[in-house]
């Protein structure tokens, strides 16, 4: 896999963001969102779930509050 330069965790934040974004409302299916936070993953989650990218967005359309976790190859690990 390619590793983006300047990354911890194998992915940069941004990216995570984006793959945040990218992923549509469990609810409504829309992709706005009226808060979206990513943070690097507790070790707890980091341990359970192999996460290390930790997303909480609120659904700018149906005000769903999500949190997800990301692992360090970009794909979702959960969302709960
Ligand atoms: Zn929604």
């Amino acid at each position: 896999m390619q590793r983006e330069e300047g990354a911890v965790n194998g992915i940069t934040r941004e990216r995570a963001e984006r793959i945040a974004r990218a992923h549509a409302c469990e609810n409504c299916g829309e992709y706005s969102y009226k808060r979206l936070v990513v943070k690097p993953a507790s070790p707890a989650n980091r341990a359970e779930f192999n996460e290390v990218w930790h997303a909480v967005k609120v659904c700018g359309v149906c005000g769903l509050h999500q949190e997800m976790g990301i692992d360090d190859e970009g794909d979702v690990v959960y969302v709960g």
